[in-house]
């Protein structure tokens, strides 16, 4: 993408291991045990109207996800979420996208790693939608991934880790180069799981059908969107979907902070119209986070 200015040559500034520091200047060493093995974790939450959407909730996430990890970040979770509105403040940036990321440095370059530092950082950018607004309103077009998602006793399924996401960009690039938006993940026992980047809701007679997060990230937006449609009085239900029920749904869309409330019109060989219910949780999952309706605390 010809357009967009590559992340490591953007203009201001970043916080960087306690600090704010110019944007060009936080970097790090090619030999990184995070580069190398996997020993990152990272966040992704939204900016509205000067708010940072949930951000409690991320920043709880990152540290319960880089406990998983045995990483200690060295900061308390307020210096975070203060850092997080620093990095908005310093962009000045009212709308836009935060990244949190934690990760193992340079000390030690094995797969053991005890005494390397956790070093964090968290930066901003604007961000519109995910998923271009014309794409999004006659609904995007997912392939079916060819890998699925991990057991909890293969890999660490509840944390946001860097390592988790390789079978997600594997399978979004194949997705992109056949002309699809994105990936539908199926998980280890065949179940429907989640996109690449966020989680999956159906509409059948008015009645909304998840799978249950028990390999895959329960999002911080599922669990608002949930709650917005149990405030308006829509069922909501958490179960294994079997792909072949895919064909009994009329509405789909996924959710995620990146990905708000994107409508699907096709997975694979399924179809399905976006709808009045998926258009009333989109707009409702947008008054809430603009702080216009908050159902879900
Ligand atoms: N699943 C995956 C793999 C994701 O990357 C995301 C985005 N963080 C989600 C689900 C949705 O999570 P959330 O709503 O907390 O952003």
């Amino acid at each position: 993408m010809a357009d967009v200015i590559p992340f490591d040559q953007r203009d201001g500034s970043l916080w960087h291991d306690g600090k704010l520091v110019p944007w060009k200047e936080a970097k790090t060493h090619v030999l990184t045990h995070g580069l190398h093995y996997g020993s990152c974790v990272f966040e992704g939450q939204r900016i509205y109207g000067g708010k940072i959407y949930k951000l409690k909730e991320h920043t709880d996430r990152l540290f319960r996800s880089a406990e998983t990890l045995g990483m200690k970040i060295p900061f308390t979770k307020d210096e975070i979420n203060q850092a997080c509105v620093e990095a908005a403040a310093v962009q000045n940036i009212k709308d836009g996208y935060l990244r949190p990321v934690a990760f193992r440095g340079s000390e030690m370059m094995a797969v053991s790693a005890q005494n390397t530092t956790i070093h964090v950082a968290v930066a901003c950018w604007p961000w519109p939608s995910y998923f271009s607004p014309a794409e999004k309103l006659k609904g995007i077009r997912l392939e079916i991934s060819r890998y699925r998602r991990p057991a909890p006793d293969t890999a660490p399924v509840h944390a946001k880790a860097a390592g988790l996401y390789m079978i997600c960009t594997i399978s979004k690039h194949e997705a992109e180069a056949k002309g699809y938006a994105d990936a539908m993940m199926f998980d280890y026992r065949g179940y429907v799981a989640e996109a690449t980047g966020a989680n999956v809701f159906f509409v059948q007679d008015g009645v909304l059908h998840t799978p249950i997060p028990d390999c895959f990230l329960n999002g911080i937006t599922r669990q608002s969107v949930i709650a917005i449609a149990k405030a308006r009085g829509v069922k909501v239900v958490e179960r294994h979907i079997e792909p072949g029920e895919m064909a009994g749904f009329s509405e789909c869309f996924l959710t995620g902070s990146a990905a708000e409330v994107t409508p699907v019109s096709e997975i694979g060989n399924y179809r399905f119209k976006p709808g009045a219910l998926t258009e009333t949780l989109m707009n409702a999952y947008a008054d809430e986070v603009r702080g216009a309706a908050t159902v879900s605390a």
